[in-house]
Parts: C-alpha cells; structure tokens; sequence
C-alpha cells in the first residue's frame, strides 16, 4: 500500500512510524510512506503557509492553495484522500479495514486553526480520531495508518493476529497472561492452564462478553463473535 500525507511537519508522522511493527512494514515495502509539504509549493519569500480567518477570531488558518498543489502533485486516480478533522466521522475498526483495502491513501494533515474550508471537497473522506482536539493532523495520521498498517496482510507475521481482536466482532477482547503461572500472589486463570482448546475458547468468549456489557455495551453483538471463538477452538 502507498501513503502520502500532505503536512507542514512531517518528522511528526515519520519519526513515530519508523518504529516497531509499521517501521519493519515500511522496510519490507508492505508500507511505501511519503510525505508533501505545503511549503514546498508556495511562492512567496517567506513561503506563507497560513493567514489570519476572515472574520476575524484568533489563530491562523492553513491557505487553499499551497494545499491544493501539494495534493495535486500526490492524488493519482483511484487515491483516496482523506481530511484529518475533528469534525469528521468517526475512526473505528471497521474503517481500517476498509481503508486497509485501498491501494493509496492521501491523508490530508490540517494545523493552526485547521484548513481553509475550500479545500473540504477535495477530500473524498473527513475523518475524526475522537472526541478531542489534537495540535494537527498528524497524530490522527499516525494513528490511521498504523491500524490500517497492521492489516494489510503479511505485516503480522501470525496470519490469525487479528482474528477474536477487540472490536473485529463487536466485542472487547479478553484478557491475556504470560508466565509465570503466579505472579505475587496472583493466578492466572485455571482455563487458561488446562490445555482444553474448547475450554480456553469458551471461557475467552464469557469474558469478552462480560467484560463488554461491563465497559461497552454499545459494541455488543454476541452471534458472530461465538463464530469467531468456535474456529479458534478447532485448532
Ligand atoms: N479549529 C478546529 C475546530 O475547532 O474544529 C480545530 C483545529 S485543530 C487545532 C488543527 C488540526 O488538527 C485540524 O485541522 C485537524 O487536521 C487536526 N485535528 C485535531 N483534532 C483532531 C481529531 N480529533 N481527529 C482528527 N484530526 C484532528
């Protein structure tokens, strides 16, 4: 897959995605990251970026232009652009693996006071990481990317990684524990031990639907996470 993000601050979206999993993805060209600078298409000496609104109120807004010919320079046909906005839809797990089928994602990186509204329609998606409002974009792209990232197939090395995760079948996913068996004073659960792969599955499945009626019962929707549970107990 091909990323490009148009941003004014790209180390802040190179540097936190040079790392582990997504950083291995980019070496072994699963992931091919570039990044357009709006800067870099201005005209002016002191290659102006941003202006006061119209309007007035306080901060700066990013210009049209220099936007519009950085896109332009990466959006090919078929790219799917897509604007980093806290007033877009919600980023959730089924929006990764939708984007996740994409050949190339242009993600749009707004700062300051955020983007001159003309540049909207140039989008093909508005995305939001959540109800919060970060600096820019560009910790929203790194947040995108790298859940779309682990799904493109081959970046996990274990094909089944993201089968049972939380979200994938609308339930939070159960706990994990590694050794030891007993870690001051605390067990791990006796299903775990046994070594009973339909035990272990269905008492995965009791705590992911106890744990999400506890703390999401948005999320619910038990039928197809038994499917889910019944394959990973075959093997
Ligand atoms: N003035 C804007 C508003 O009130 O909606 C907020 C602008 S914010 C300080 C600057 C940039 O950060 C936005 O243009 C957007 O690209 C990005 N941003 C902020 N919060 C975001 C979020 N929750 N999800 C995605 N992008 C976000």
């Amino acid at each position: 897959m091909r990323v490009d993000a148009v941003t004014l601050f790209p180390g802040m979206i190179d540097g936190p995605l040079s790392e582990s999993i997504v950083g291995r993805a980019r070496s072994e060209g699963f992931l091919e990251l570039g990044f357009v600078n709006p800067r870099d298409f201005t005209e002016d000496r002191h290659r102006t970026v941003d202006d006061k609104p119209y309007g007035g109120g306080t901060g700066m807004v990013m210009m049209a232009e220099p936007l519009y010919r950085a896109l332009k320079k990466v959006r090919k046909r078929g790219s799917c652009v897509i604007l980093l906005t806290p007033k877009g839809s919600k980023f959730d797990q089924a929006a990764a693996v939708e984007l996740s089928k994409k050949k190339h994602l242009v993600f749009i990186c707004g700062h300051y006071e955020g983007v001159d509204e003309r540049v909207t329609p140039l989008a093909d998606l508005q995305l939001s990481i959540g109800d919060y409002v970060l600096t820019g974009g560009e910790p929203a792209a790194v947040a995108v990317i790298d859940a779309v990232t682990r799904l493109i197939p081959g970046v996990l090395r274990k094909s089944d990684a993201t089968v049972n995760e939380t979200f994938g079948d609308g339930l939070l996913e159960a706990p994990h524990y590694t050794r030891p068996a007993v870690w001051r004073g605390k067990k791990v659960p006796e299903a775990l031990l046994s070594g009973n792969h339909r035990l272990i599955a269905q008492w995965r499945l009791e705590q992911a639907q106890a744990l999400t009626s506890a703390e999401r019962p948005d999320l619910a929707k038990p039928a197809k996470k038994k499917a889910g549970v019944a394959k990973a107990a075959k093997h």
